[in-house]
Parts: C-alpha cells; structure tokens; sequence
C-alpha cells in the first residue's frame, strides 16, 4: 500500500474532460420545472427568455451523462484545478480518531468558493451566444464574485443584486466585484418593479436571496442581450460542480481509498450535488454503496423540516415552479445567521434523492458550526468559509463517533470556501454574541403557507 501524502494532487492532464450528468442514471427523474401559469412542463423555448440557450439544453437533458468541457472553459480551470485532496492527517491526530478524513479544497481562488467552477462555464456559454451580459443575485457574495471574474474573463456585462443585509455586512466583498467590473445593487431595490412591490409589502426588510433572485430576473428579461444565471439550485449548476466529485474520486482511487461517509454543506445543492456525482452513480448503478451526509443549518432546514413540494424559486413568483423540498419561497431566514446556505428551497435532483432514501441529511446550530470553524483553522491552516464549516462539524462529529467504537472509517468531506470576508461573523462569535436562531413549527408553518397548490398527478 502507497503511503499517502498529505495532498494529493493530480496532474492537469487529469483534468476531467467531461462533465458528469447525474440525472442519466436516476431512475426516480427530478421532477421537470412547471411554467406556474398553465402548470406544464417549461419548454426549451420558454426558458430561452430568461436562460442561455446552451445552458437550457443543460437544464431539460436528464438522459445524456457525460457532456464534453469546451477547450475554453478547460483553459481557465487550469488556472486553479485540479483542486487539492488533502488528508487531515493533523485533524485525525489531534482528535485521536482511528478514522481517516480527507477533504476537497475549493477555496484556492480568488472567489474563494467552489461556485467559479459554473460561474466560468455559465459565462462561457453567455459570450457564445453573442450576449452583452447577465444578471444574477448573491446573497453572502461568491456567486457575484465568482460571476464577476468569469464575466471579466469573457469581457462580458455583469449585473449583480446582492440581497441588502450581506450588501451591508460584507463591503469588501462589494468592491471585489467592482473589481471584477460588475455592477452592484443591494435587493430589494427601487430599479425594479418587483422589488419595489417587496419594498412596500415589507419595508426596512434585510432581504433574501428568493427575493434578489426575483428582481435579477426582471433586469435580464427587460433589457435586450441580456440573460440571467443562477449560482446554484439548478441541474445545470450541479452537472458543472460534478468536477469536484470527479476529480475526487480519481485522487482516491489513485491510492485505493474507498471513502464510506460523504459530508457536503448543502444551501441549495451544487458543491455537494458536485461532489457526490461519481459516488452517487455507482450507487445508483449497485456498484457500490456510501453513506452520503448533507449538512445544513438548523436556522434554514430545507431537507430536515421542509415540504416535498412544487414551490416557487423566488419571492417575487416569477420563475418557474420546482419540485424540491422547501420551507416555502416566503421564507425569510433570521438575520442573525451567517453565510450563505440561507436559501429557502434545494436542487431538485438533490430533493429526489433524499426523498428516494439515497442520502441523509442532517441541520447543525450556528455556534456548534463555529466551533468546528474555529477548531479547524486551528489544526489544519485553512480559515474555513461559515458554509463549508457546517460539513466540518459533521466530519468531526463523525470522526468522534469512530473514536468510540474503534470503527476506521474513511471520511471525505467537501471544504468548499475560505472564510476571509466572514470575518464579521468570526467576530460575533469571538465575543460571544452569535445567537443559536431554530425557527418554530409556527415561524415554518408561515413559510409552508406560500406554497401553492400542487399539480395534479
Ligand atoms: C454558496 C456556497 C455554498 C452553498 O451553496 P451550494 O450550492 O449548496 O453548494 C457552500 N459553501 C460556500 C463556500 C459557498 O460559497
């Protein structure tokens, strides 16, 4: 048996060449996106307003599994991939685990998150069509950040809402994007309609990312050339992030490792929809099995206490209907939590899965996660972004329960941001003032009452 080093690293030959669609080997297909006014299927031709061409195809395809990475997109990967696998070897000793544990890095790029990986490829296929531009929200900002260095890349407009309470708490990240060139608006704005209609219905309102995703697509749809991207939620997303898990797994098998738990955070689903991709299918196909662990807040429960249900993707309701589990599009988390998985729904192949017994799901409190943060930066170096530290106190928690039964199981979890520009967050923490928020079945009951009325089936 090799010995393992600390980081494996693959080569840039080893790049992946494809893109994994994780739909082709679902028998149980997500559910398709219903257009809310006649309640059918959204037509390639429907979704072509709002979405680029290309990307639609992306979306509707649940039967293709490999898409090839255009030449170009592949170019700019290098620049930052392949992403480390590192063995928390400092982590194992410092618990005293008899179990491994490994992470995949997504934070060494300037974004430092996981999200350029679709941000590059989105903005590609923009410039493709000839576009002058997108839209797009972000609620703690590396989905605008990401956005803005794919858009400078292809010399392409970027319009950025950026839901007001992170607008506010988060100027740095602000003026990232400005250097990037994309222009930054704090949602809800006056420069739409929808956005005044929420400023009148709930003024002084903070925001949300259902709410900024609502006004984004309003810009996109109203000025010529334009389109909107979404950083997340979407098929398209996650069969982009599918590089994360390919490139994983090639990392492990070049040891022989055989991981049994896989942990991601999961806000709307993309990094750990990416990261699980290749397991999944051999799970899928029985050919092999792992315990796959999604982890998000017990602040915005969307697996653990949300309706598996058609719901709108924005507050606004001008998109179309998803099936996924959601706490209800006018769910508007507490304030008070920090990050980004805030959002109020989850990817529908996510949903699938979870709802077919395929993966597990599980919420942590805010100060647990931040203890895992703190402890983490401790022990291994990186400072971790509050998203990605929702897996760590996971894979911690996971190690520990190996430390009680003796068991050597394989961890790999996904480290999908740094945590520079959440410093604030840190800082609540450090001084004891962060708040555990858990909403009430009456605060979700609120939520679950936005959801319309179901289709037929
Ligand atoms: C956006 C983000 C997430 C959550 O988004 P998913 O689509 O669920 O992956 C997690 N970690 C970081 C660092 C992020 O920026």
């Amino acid at each position: 048996m090799k010995e393992i080093p600390y980081k494996i690293y693959l080569d840039e030959k080893e790049l992946p060449k494809q893109w994994y669609n994780l739909r082709a080997d679902m028998k149980n297909k997500p559910a398709p996106l219903l257009n809310p006014a006649t309640m059918k299927p959204m037509t390639e031709k429907e979704l072509d307003g709002v979405f680029c061409e290309e990307l639609v195809k992306q979306e509707l395809d649940d039967k293709t599994a490999y898409f090839d990475i255009p030449e170009q997109i592949i170019d700019f990967y290098k620049m930052y991939r392949p992403s480390p696998l590192v063995r928390a070897y400092c982590l194992e000793k410092k618990l005293d685990t008899p179990a491994e544990i490994y992470y995949k890095f997504e934070g060494n790029n300037t974004s430092g998150s996981h999200k350029l990986n679709s941000a590059i490829a989105q903005a590609y296929y923009a410039k493709k069509q000839g576009l002058k531009g997108v839209t797009t929200e972000t609620g703690a900002g590396q989905w605008g950040t990401a956005l803005s260095m794919a858009t400078a890349y292809f010399g392409l407009d970027c319009r950025v809402y950026m839901v007001k309470v992170s607008y506010e708490q988060k100027p740095f990240r602000r003026e990232v994007m400005r250097t990037y060139g994309a222009s930054v608006t704090p949602s809800p704005s006056t420069l739409t309609k929808v956005g005044r209609k929420i400023l009148e219905q709930h003024p002084g309102t903070t925001g949300s990312l259902g709410c900024a995703i609502s006004e984004a697509v309003e810009d996109a749809t109203t000025h010529e050339g334009y389109r909107y991207v979404l950083g997340s939620v979407l098929n398209q997303v996650l069969l982009h992030q599918s590089i994360i898990g390919l490139e994983t797994k090639t990392a492990l098998d070049k040891y022989g490792i055989k991981p049994d738990i896989i942990i991601g955070c999961a806000g709307g689903g993309s990094n750990l929809g990416g990261l699980i991709a290749p397991f999944m299918r051999e799970k899928l196909r029985g050919e092999a099995d792992y315990r796959i662990i999604a982890v998000e807040p017990a602040s915005c429960p969307s697996f653990t206490r949300g309706k598996f249900a058609y719901d709108f993707c924005d507050t606004g309701m001008v998109c179309p209907l998803a099936k996924m589990y959601t706490l209800g599009s006018n769910f508007i988390p507490s304030a008070n939590h920090a990050g980004g998985l805030r959002y109020h729904g989850m990817s529908s192949t996510l949903s699938q899965l979870y709802h077919d017994g395929l993966m597990e799901a599980v919420s942590v409190e805010q100060t647990s996660v931040f203890e895992a943060a703190e402890y983490f930066a401790r022990t291994e170096g990186i400072l971790p972004a509050p998203e990605s530290s929702h897996a760590i106190r996971v894979a911690i928690d996971q190690a520990l329960r190996c430390k009680e039964t003796g068991d050597k199981k394989v961890i790999v979890f996904g480290l999908t941001g740094t945590g520079y520009f959440d410093m604030a967050a840190y800082e609540k923490f450090h001084n004891g003032q962060m708040q555990d928020y858990i909403p009430t079945d009456a605060d979700l009951q609120k939520g679950f009452d936005g959801i319309p009325p179901q289709p037929e089936e």
